[in-house]
């Protein structure tokens, strides 16, 4: 049987940064038991750590951490992406699939970071495995309503799949003549639009439906009934 072996998806950014710790982890590894992380519904609502301590105490996608508690968030195919800022030494995670993209999610965590003294200029930025366009078909409807919607940067999205060289599994089959979307240029249009310098926004490409380990996909398991587990994602600030 032939053995792919799997990267373990790290962020240069963030690896440059010695005052904190993060990891992007494998498909059904719990997290840490310290860790914070919300009861998540694809929202733009923020809180602090320990606003969901236990986890999951309050409804939430990004948490902000407190002294060197790691805060956290679960995803399949969404995107996980970590906060860090230089600055005020301020770490958060944040859950952002499309619609919680579409809802402001990215901006209400640059917001409540800023307000606690954070910098945009100091803010540094981990987009971890999610589904990537390799994999990921919209709908033109819906391309055509994020396109009519006002304030979104441009949008990047190709008619034809592109081939993932880096696949280990097969990409997703066409399922509706729709587009091949790419979620995690959305978010790095979005961010730059709020003024985080584009050097400091890192797109770790792990798409988790054809290059990720197997269970990590959300719509994997919607078109072959294989089961999945969340990936937990998490970042603190080092004691
Ligand atoms: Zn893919």
């Amino acid at each position: 049987m032939a053995h792919h072996p799997l990267q373990v998806p790290r962020s240069s950014l963030l690896d440059a940064l010695s005052w904190l710790e993060y990891a992007f982890q494998p498909a059904g590894v719990a997290a840490p038991d310290d860790a914070a992380y919300g009861h998540q519904r694809h929202s733009a609502t923020v809180v602090m750590a320990t606003d969901n301590l236990p986890p999951k105490s309050c409804e939430s996608d990004a948490v902000i951490g407190e002294g060197s508690r790691p805060v956290a968030v679960y995803t399949a195919d969404c995107l996980p992406v970590l906060f860090a800022d230089t600055h005020s030494r301020q770490v958060a995670a944040v859950h952002a699939g499309l619609k919680g993209t579409l809802s402001g999610v990215l901006n209400s965590t640059i917001d409540r970071l800023l307000t606690l003294g954070a910098q945009t200029n100091t803010l540094h930025v981990a987009i971890g495995p999610a589904i990537g366009p390799c994999c990921y078909e919209l709908g033109r409807n819906l391309v055509d309503e994020m396109q009519a919607q006002p304030g979104l940067p441009s949008l990047s999205w190709s008619e034809t799949q592109p081939k993932n060289l880096r696949a280990i599994r097969p990409q997703a089959q066409p399922q509706q003549h729709g587009i091949w979307f790419d979620l995690p240029h959305l978010a790095r249009g979005l961010l730059q639009q709020r003024g985080i310098p584009a050097a400091q926004i890192e797109v770790v490409e792990m798409c988790t439906y054809c290059m990720a380990e197997s269970g990590s996909s959300y719509r994997y398991n919607t078109h072959f009934a294989s089961g999945y587990q969340s990936r937990f994602s998490w970042i603190r600030c080092r004691d």
